[in-house]
Parts: structure tokens; C-alpha cells; sequence
């Protein structure tokens, strides 16, 4: 018995030095990629109800030394952790302004929308918004086109820091959509104070919405909620045509999913879909 509570011991340490490890690794991995060249933004088409694409969603994605992608869903909660987010935070934020820069040159793109993901550590950053501010300056963008995804957790502590910060932004004229609504904890009247522009279903209700009446009903009750806030809405993760179909019927204003098209990147964007 005395040895096996000692292989045990071993077992879980071994286990424990693994984790270490494999952390290390990664974070190595995300140092390495922002000294590097190692990050990429994907774009992936929001569309309106007629089926036109009116602007996408970047999403982060990092290549390590050989060229192996790492998903985000595996990096951000490490690089929150850590920091990292800040560093890897500031490049998407100007890679996302060249890109709408770039769009907003062409009659055909000018007037298409790019939103960006910000963590809330980045958000809450003291010189945030004097860098939002700088890299709309440096791009000569004009700020209507940039959006900024926060998810609920943005509200740490105090809600009046929150929304003191979001409005100092939006008077750059960028604009905020809240993230994964419907999956966090925060009250109605949270929503109600923060300026948010714009609300996205997460995909969990959606994908869930034909098989189960519980996401039939949120996703309807997301719905009104948005109207009578009035808040744009958007659904993510539309894989299928009937999903597509039946946000439709419920009033849904824009639409993002793998039904129109998965996260690619720039080289592989196209404004026209096939029908
Ligand atoms: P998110 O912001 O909720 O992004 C939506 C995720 O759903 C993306 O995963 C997207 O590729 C995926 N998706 C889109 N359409 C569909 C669909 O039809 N079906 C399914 N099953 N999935 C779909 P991705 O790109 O792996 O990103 C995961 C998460 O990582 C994001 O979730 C976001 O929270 C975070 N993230 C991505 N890029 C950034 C970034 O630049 N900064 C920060 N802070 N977080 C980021
Ligand atoms: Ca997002
Ligand atoms: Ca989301
Ligand atoms: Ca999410």
C-alpha cells in the first residue's frame, strides 16, 4: 500500500511536470510568433438579410516554427494569463485597421465593417484608449468601420470604469458589439447601461435552436430584447440552411457562420457568394 501511494505520487507529478511543460512550450511558441511573423488575421463574412456580405469578423490565428496552426480556442486563455494578450492585442488591432484601410480605398469594400476581438485585460489597459485612437490615426481609417467584440467579462469590478472607457471610444466613432450573449451572467440592466451597438447570439443557441425549444425560446427572447434596446443583432455559427432560414422568420438582422463561409485569410476573401 505505502508503494502504491508512492506511485501514485509519481503518476500525478509526472502528470503535473507534463502541464508545465507543455505551457512553457506554448507560451515559447507566442513569444516566438509575435518576434516573428508568426500571427495571421482570418476573415470571416457577416452577411445582411438579402445576402450581402457587409463586413467580417478577424480572427487571430498563430503558426508555429513549422508551420503548424495553433487555434486561439488553445492560446488566448494562456496569453491572458501571461500577458501576452497585450502585445498579441496591439497587432491585431493594427492589422485589423490596415486590412479596413485597404476596404475602405475601394468603392467596391469602402463600406464594409471589420470587427476585432478584445480581451478584457486588454481592454482595461490604462492607455487602451489612447491606442485605439493612434492606430486609427496611423491607418487613416474611418472609424465607423471598425467594431470592437467584448464578451460580459469585460465588467470587472465597477461598471462605471466599463462604460466611461466604451464611451471614450465610441466618440472616436468606432462602434461595440457584446460577444456570446446569452452565455455569461450579466443582468439586463448591465446591458442596458453599457453602449453596446450591437449583440451576437452565441452559436451554441443557434446550432441548438431546431432540436431544442429552450434555444428556440432564448434565441427568440434575444431577439426582443435586442428590438427593444434596439441593438442590431448577429447570429454566429449559422451552419445550415434551416437555421438560416428560421433566424429569418424571427426578425434576425446578420448572419456569420460556416453556412457562408469559414474564417480564411486575406488572399482567400471574396465579397461575392455563391448563391
Ligand atoms: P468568438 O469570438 O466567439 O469567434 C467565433 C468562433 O466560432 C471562431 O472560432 C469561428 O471560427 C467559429 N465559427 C464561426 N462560424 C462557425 C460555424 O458555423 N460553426 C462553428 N462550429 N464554429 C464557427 P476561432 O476562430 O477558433 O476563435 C475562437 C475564439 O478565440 C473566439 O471566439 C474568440 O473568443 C477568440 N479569439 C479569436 N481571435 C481573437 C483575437 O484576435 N483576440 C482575442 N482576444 N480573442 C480572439
Ligand atoms: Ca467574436
Ligand atoms: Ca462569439
Ligand atoms: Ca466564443
Amino acid at each position: 500500500a505505502k508503494d502504491d501511494g508512492r506511485n501514485l505520487i509519481r503518476f500525478f507529478s509526472a502528470a503535473m511536470q507534463a502541464v508545465v511543460a507543455a505551457r512553457a512550450e506554448l507560451e515559447l511558441k507566442l513569444r516566438a510568433a509575435l518576434a516573428g511573423n508568426g500571427f495571421r488575421l482570418y476573415y470571416q463574412p457577416q452577411l445582411d438579410r438579402s445576402g450581402r456580405v457587409i463586413g467580417a469578423e478577424a480572427l487571430i490565428r498563430c503558426f508555429d516554427a513549422d508551420g503548424t496552426m495553433i487555434s486561439p480556442a488553445a492560446f488566448i486563455p494562456l496569453a491572458e494569463e501571461t500577458g501576452l494578450i497585450v502585445p498579441i492585442g496591439e497587432w491585431v488591432l493594427e492589422t485589423a485597421c490596415a486590412q479596413l484601410r485597404a476596404w475602405q480605398r475601394e468603392p467596391a469594400t469602402a463600406g464594409l465593417t471589420l470587427s476585432i476581438n478584445v480581451s478584457a485585460r486588454q481592454f482595461h489597459q490604462p492607455d487602451f484608449v489612447g491606442k485605439v485612437a493612434a492606430a486609427i490615426e496611423r491607418s487613416r481609417i474611418r472609424a465607423g468601420g471598425l467594431k470592437i467584440e467584448l464578451t460580459e467579462s469585460v465588467v470587472l469590478g465597477d461598471i462605471e470604469t466599463t462604460v466611461l472607457r466604451m464611451r471614450q471610444i465610441k466618440a472616436l466613432g468606432v462602434r461595440f458589439a457584446l460577444d456570446d450573449f446569452g452565455t455569461g451572467y450579466s443582468s439586463l440592466s448591465y446591458l442596458k447601461r453599457l453602449p453596446f451597438d450591437q449583440l451576437k447570439i452565441d452559436q451554441v443557441f443557434v446550432r441548438d435552436m431546431e432540436k431544442d425549444t429552450s434555444s428556440e425560446a432564448i434565441v427568440r427572447a434575444i431577439l426582443a430584447i435586442s428590438r427593444s434596446l434596439d441593438l442590431e443583432v448577429v447570429a454566429e455559427g449559422v451552419e445550415t440552411a434551416a437555421q438560416h432560414e428560421l433566424l429569418l422568420t424571427r426578425g434576425c438582422e446578420l448572419f456569420q457562420g460556416y453556412l457562408f463561409g469559414r474564417p480564411v485569410p486575406i488572399e482567400d476573401w471574396k465579397l461575392e457568394r455563391p448563391p
